[in-house]
Parts: C-alpha cells; structure tokens; sequence
C-alpha cells in the first residue's frame, strides 16, 4: 500500500514552489487506456489523474509523474533525472506487457461483427487462409467498420489483433474477387508483421510483394479498387 498520493504530491509542490500557498490535491489513479497522466488546476484545486497501470510503481516513479506534471503546470524547468526515471520504468517489460493487455481490453472497439449483409468476414478468412496459408494462420477478430470509408479500406490493427474492413465492400455489386484480394492483403500483414509498431505505414517488402502477385484475380481486383 502507498504511503499517500497527495503527500508525495506536497512535498514535490514544495520543492518546485518553497513559499507559494499549498494548493488542495485531489489524486487518485484513473483506469485509463494506455500509460497517461493528467493534471488539471481549477478553483486553486489540483486534479492528477494518474494511470492505474503505475499502481504498483514505486514511490520514486510517482515522484517522477508529481514533478513532470508539477513542474509544467506551473512552468518550472523539468529536471532529466525524474524524465529519465519515468521513462525507464514505463519502458520495463513489465509495464509494456501490462499496457499491451489493458489495451486490447479497454481499448476494444465496440462494435465489432464479421457479419455484414452480404459477405461474412470470418468465412471469407478462412476460405483464404486455406487455399493460401494451409489453414496456418490464426484467426484474429474479423469486423467491417462502423463508417462506409472509401480513404480506408482495410487495416491490421495489431493493438487489438482485429482486421477492419471498410463497410464499403458489403455490397452487392462487390465481386467476391476484390474484397478477397483486400483480405487476402491484409491477411499478408499479419504474415509479415511490420517491426514498427504504433505507426500507420503500411510496409510492403519484396516477400510481402511477391506473396500478394500469387492472388489470381490481383490485377482484376486492382482494377476495380481503382474504380470504387
Ligand atoms: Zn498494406
């Protein structure tokens, strides 16, 4: 158990600030979806949220997140030595595991069905993973977007391990072909995990490449994409 969140929050106050009025804390830790702080000041109050996922940092990483926070509302120099202790400990495996599985848990998107009007995602991966991966692939959550996109027309989202497609493909005047090919792409990311992550670039190596001119209906498919 912690000593006491707004004491360490007092003391860091007191540092930054020796003879200005003690303001009123109000700390607590705050499920949020990823690593993140928070500061606020209203009516001469200060509100911290602080992640949950630091609940069971020590004392110094706390101090570490009271000073940064601290020391930028009130616009004070923020010392190296508090950055750099907050940065290793968030990088550690421990918490980058932790955030990874907070993420696909809250960070789950709500709506999220492989069942369209005219086309099942999921039946459409597992045809393909047959016919091109021996079955080897596992299945990630399959969902057409809330939003009919035609900027976006796919992704991986390795975060949630989900393929999105864009819900302008379940249509009747889609050919089967074209949203294959847009799957089967996307099914090749998933293959070919891009080491980057967080970044939306879409990387297509000379494997990636050479793997997608084996869909037999590419340039047919293209050929429509490019129409939509
Ligand atoms: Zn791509």
């Amino acid at each position: 158990m912690r000593a006491n969140l707004n004491q360490i929050f007092q003391e860091t106050y007191r540092e930054l600030r020796p003879r200005a009025p003690m303001p009123e804390f109000r700390v607590e830790f705050y499920a949020f979806a990823s690593v993140n702080n928070t500061i606020r000041l209203r009516d001469s109050k200060v509100y911290v949220r602080i992640s949950d996922l630091l609940e069971g940092a020590p004392d110094s990483v706390i101090k570490a997140v009271a000073h940064i926070l601290l020391a930028k509302i009130y616009r004070q120099p923020i010392e190296t030595a508090h950055t750099s202790r907050f940065r290793r400990y968030v990088a550690s495996k421990d918490i980058r595991a932790k955030s990874h599985l907070v993420r696909q848990m809250r960070g789950r998107k709500r709506v999220q069905s492989p069942h369209g009007i005219f086309y099942n995602l999921e039946h459409i991966f597992d045809e393909l993973n047959l016919r091109f991966f021996h079955g080897l692939l596992a299945r990630p959550q399959m969902t057409w977007s809330q939003i009919r996109s035609r900027r976006r027309l796919a992704h991986y989202d390795p975060a949630h391990n989900t393929i999105v497609v864009s819900r302008v493909f379940d249509h009747s005047r889609v050919p089967r072909y074209a949203l294959e090919y847009i799957v089967y792409h996307e099914m090749l990311h998933l293959k070919h995990p891009v080491k980057l992550r967080g970044s939306r670039r879409c990387v297509h190596g000379p494997e990636f490449q050479a793997e997608e001119k084996l869909f037999p209906e590419l340039e047919k498919a293209k050929a429509f994409l490019h129409h939509l």
